[in-house]
């Protein structure tokens, strides 16, 4: 059997070594490092893939969110509601800009952003909405969607574990994740469903004049070199980097599907057990896996993982630590904040091996061991 990674990059390049290499030299031989033909081709195709108006590259889906934040205007004091359950980049950004972090609970199924909770968190200073598709579930868009209508609210979708995700509307509409808010951000880290091989991020609007803003702040404030009409930042995704990404593009809907597979066989190996819950997949739209996070209920996780570990299997706790309890937080009364759901959820879970490169081998090496512990040790 094949070593068992948590995400499995070498193995996955090995199938796409030819392509990669090729688009590499090319970038190489034409010493186009920036902005270099590669790029304008990547946002060509991402464009067309989410049927987004603008995607602008950036270096990095931190850098998305905050590019996406100041091309908005928030100003120092308005508040953004999140969730506290994401990976801390979503709601360091608001910090950074000097803006008020709020955070809400999310729903214990899916691990999104509960709508009912955003609306209870409104209060005139509210700015703006930032849901997070974690895990590559997307977040209850079309109720999200209604409530920043009714209160003149901005919404930046926190795309980076969902890309390629399609969200089906009540009317019949469907659309990409990260293509229904004001702007959508993500991230091209390595371990993402598109990853590149160092850092990378996207912005995209449906909002000509937000695009064009977002285009200057990323580069220096200028639209005409040399004459900066805003404060900005240096943030531009390098052409090496996009020629890896054209060469996966194209291939993010087989490597979902792989994702979506080894999350069947999961499922099905877990059913009905009494001490797992598998994940929720939400109606409205499909569940791309970035990862594949079981619930766990009277069973010793730690002992788990260990046990797992000892075996050759990696298995994360995706987060160990809320936003609202980081020491980062307490500044903004973050211990204070009661999060039942959030707090409970990050007791319970542990995700297991997700990439495109799972055989069955390997599946059922995880999935007997996982359900060996579980019955024998809790
Ligand atoms: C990865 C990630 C980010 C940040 O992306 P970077 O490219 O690492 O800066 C933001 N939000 C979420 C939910 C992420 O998973």
């Amino acid at each position: 059997m094949r070593p068992i990674q948590m995400v499995d990059l070498k193995q996955q390049y090995a199938k796409i070594k030819q392509g990669v290499d090729a688009g590499i030299q090319e970038v190489l031989d034409n010493a186009a490092f920036i902005n270099g033909k590669a790029v304008t081709d990547f946002t060509a195709g991402l464009t067309k893939y989410l049927g987004a108006k603008h995607v602008i590259p950036c270096a990095n889906g931190t850098d998305a969110l905050q590019i996406a934040m100041m091309a908005l205007k928030l100003q120092p004091g308005d508040e953004v509601i999140t969730p506290s359950f994401t990976y801390i980049a979503t709601v360091e950004v608001v910090a950074l800009l000097k803006l008020k972090p709020v955070f809400v609970e999310v729903d214990p199924k899916t691990f999104c952003i509960d709508p009912a909770a955003i609306e209870k968190a409104i209060t005139p200073k509210t700015k703006a909405i930032v849901p997070v598709h974690l895990y590559g579930q997307s977040a209850d868009m079309e109720a999200i969607m209604e409530i920043a209508s009714r209160h003149g609210l901005y919404v930046i979708e926190d795309t980076a574990q969902a890309i390629g995700s399609a969200v089906k509307f009540k009317d019949g509409t469907v659309k990409k994740a990260g293509t229904i808010g004001t702007i959508g951000a993500t991230s091209f880290f390595p371990s993402k469903n598109l990853g590149c091989y160092g850092d990378g991020g996207a912005i995209f609007t449906n909002d000509d004049a937000l695009a064009s803003q977002m285009k200057m702040i990323a580069n220096h404030g200028q639209s005409k070199r040399y004459y900066h009409e805003v404060v900005g930042c240096n943030s531009r995704l390098d052409s090496i980097q996009a020629a890896v990404l054209n060469v996966k593009l194209p291939l993010l809907d087989t490597y979902i599907a792989a994702r979506q597979a080894a999350a069947d066989y999961y499922d099905k190996a877990f059913a009905n057990h009494p001490k797992i819950t598998t994940p929720a997949r939400a109606s409205y739209s499909d569940h791309v896996f970035h990862q594949y996070t079981l619930l766990l209920e009277g069973v010793d996780r730690d002992g788990l993982n260990q046990y797992l570990a000892d075996k050759g299997i990696p298995s994360m706790i995706y987060y160990p630590v809320p936003a609202h309890r980081q020491q980062m937080f307490e500044a903004f009364g973050g211990s204070s904040y009661i999060l039942e759901t959030t707090d409970w959820l990050t007791e319970r879970v542990i995700s297991l091996p997700m990439h495109t490169e799972l055989d069955e081998e390997q599946l059922l090496f995880i999935t007997s061991n996982v359900l060996e512990f579980i019955n024998k040790h809790s």
